[in-house]
This record gives C-alpha cells, structure tokens and sequence, in this order.
C-alpha cells in the first residue's frame, strides 16, 4: 500500500490546495495498492481543552474512507465537502494531513477498514499503516478487555487505540506526555513490519512518522537556502530549532515527493520522525533501552 503525508509551516494554504497535494500523493501511490483509501484533514471548528463531552483535545479531524480508485474517494470528498458546505478556499498557516491507499491483508476492502484507521470516536489519534502487525489479536484482547470497542477487522486498528490508551493513562497519572512518547509506548508493543503516520488531535499540527521493514521518506521543500540546510542538516540543533517556513512530506515512495522537492531523507528502520513547529526530530528506537536518542541524519539532495 501507500502513505502520504503533507504539513505546511508558515506558508499560507488553501483546504483545496491541501487536499489535491494528499490525492496528488496517493494517485502517485496507487500502484502500490489500490483497494480502497484515505485522508484525514483538519476540520475548522476547534475545541478547548476539556470542552463539552470531549476530552481534552484541542482540533476536531474530518476523516474520508472509501473502497475503489483513488478517484472515486476524490469524486465523494469533493461531493461532500460541498453537501455540508466545508469551505475549501479556507487558509491555513499550518495544518497536517495524512492519506492512504490500500491493499488489503486483513479484512475485505470497505469504509470501515480503509485507513485512516481511528481510536474510536471523536478520532483523537488516526494512523495510516502500510504492513502487517503480526501480533494484533493479542493486542486486540488486550485493549477490548480495558473498554475499547473495535469498528474494522484489520490488524491496524490497534495501533490508533493503543495510542489513545496510552495518552489516557498518562493523562490519569497527571503526567504530560509528548507526542512522541506516546507513539514510542505504542510501537514498543509492535511486532512485524510497518510504516506509520500519526495524527492527533491532542497534538494539532504535528505528525508522527516510523518504520520497521517498510519503506517511508521524509521530503523539506521550501527553505529560504535548500542547499546550506541540507548540509548542515546533520546538526540536530538545526534539525530541531529553525523555525523557517516550509512545506514537509512523508511517503511511501520518493516517486510523490520528486514533484514537490529535491530534498529529502530515506528514513531508517527503528527511526521515529517527529514534525513540530515546523522542526525535524529524528529519534532512534532501540528496543533494548528505556530511551530513543536523538541521531544525526543528513537529507540528500
Ligand atoms: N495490514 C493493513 C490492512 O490490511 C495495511 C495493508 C496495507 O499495507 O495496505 O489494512
């Protein structure tokens, strides 16, 4: 399958030009795998912290699932988004978007088990996974047993859940927990291969990408000097502080990112990426230690 995944910094897009750079992503994908697909987008209500009958999230994701081509999902969002009047031309400085086209490896291709996969409802955490997890009914029993109700039969749906238990309990412990920590929590519970891309509305405007034996690249196009970036891109103190605007991709495969930018990074096994106010983390997973370290990448050119 596929995963695609597009956040801008401090550079002014339109709902519409968001939307057509994920479809643009997927319809490079859909080689890969064409059952059903994706997109979760930001909605533009938002909600305080603790507002109502949802808890503590802050953005309210809209989430598009649907079996077929990837032009039947671009035909029934277009449809929809004018039947409920969402405003395409709406701007935003920043916003994170992630898509997904499928092929099938547990359960049939329907809505329900296209990705974004979800935790449950209000869909606080949604990930787009190309792989298999080998251990998922254990898991599955696990989070049934401490209340979660699931809604597909793929084996990707434990990993939104896990997310969201694992953010729950931090959150009854009274302790704060990043957006990496908790998706670090998850996939130490994670057995066989994937790519991942996470989503949160508890972390607006960050997302969340790693692998173990799949493919995923990282693409940055717009810096004010593309080429002084990349070579000074192995200073993680760049890495993590810039703050320029700038335009930042996640795929499957660098074949839909050529289109957008030059620069890029193939990222590794066991390596979490982390986008945030517009800063690249690279963190490295090591299954045999307490902590990931922060680790040096430089992207190519
Ligand atoms: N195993 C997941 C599923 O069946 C992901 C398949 C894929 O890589 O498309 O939903």
């Amino acid at each position: 399958c596929g995963i695609f995944a597009y956040l801008n910094y401090n550079v002014a897009r339109e709902r519409r030009y968001i939307m057509e750079v994920l479809f643009n992503g997927l319809r490079r994908l859909e080689y890969r795998g064409y059952d059903s697909s994706g997109i979760a987008i930001d909605n533009d209500l938002s909600f305080a912290a603790g507002e109502g009958e949802r808890p503590y999230a802050s953005a309210l994701p809209l989430v598009f699932r649907r079996e077929g081509k990837i032009e039947s999902l671009v035909r029934s969002v277009y449809s929809e988004v004018d039947a409920v009047g969402l405003d395409l031309e709406k701007s935003f400085m920043v916003h994170a978007g992630i898509a997904h086209t499928r092929w099938a490896t547990h359960g049939v291709p329907s809505p329900r088990n296209s990705h974004p996969q979800s935790s449950g409802s209000w869909d606080e955490f949604l990930v787009v996974h190309n792989g298999i997890i080998t251990n998922y009914e254990v898991l599955k029993e696990t989070l049934i047993r401490h209340g979660f109700t699931f809604e597909s039969d793929t084996d990707t749906e434990v990993i939104p859940k896990l997310a969201k238990f694992v953010f729950d309990q931090a959150r009854e412990g009274d302790q704060a927990v990043t957006f990496s920590q908790v998706v670090i929590e998850v996939i130490r519970q994670l057995e066989g291969a994937y790519a991942l891309i996470f989503k949160s509305s508890h972390y607006p405007n960050e997302l969340i990408a790693c692998r173990r034996g799949s493919t995923l690249i990282l693409g940055v196009k717009g810096l004010t000097n593309e080429k002084n970036y990349a070579a000074s891109f192995g200073d993680v103190k760049t890495l993590t502080a810039d703050g320029q605007p700038k335009e930042l991709f996640f795929s499957s495969d660098l074949c839909a990112i050529v289109e957008h930018t030059k620069n890029y990074l193939a990222i590794e096994d066991n390596e979490v990426v982390h986008l945030k106010d517009g800063s690249v983390s690279v963190l490295k997973f090591d299954y045999s230690k307490e902590k990931p370290a922060s680790v040096q990448r430089a992207l190519s050119v």
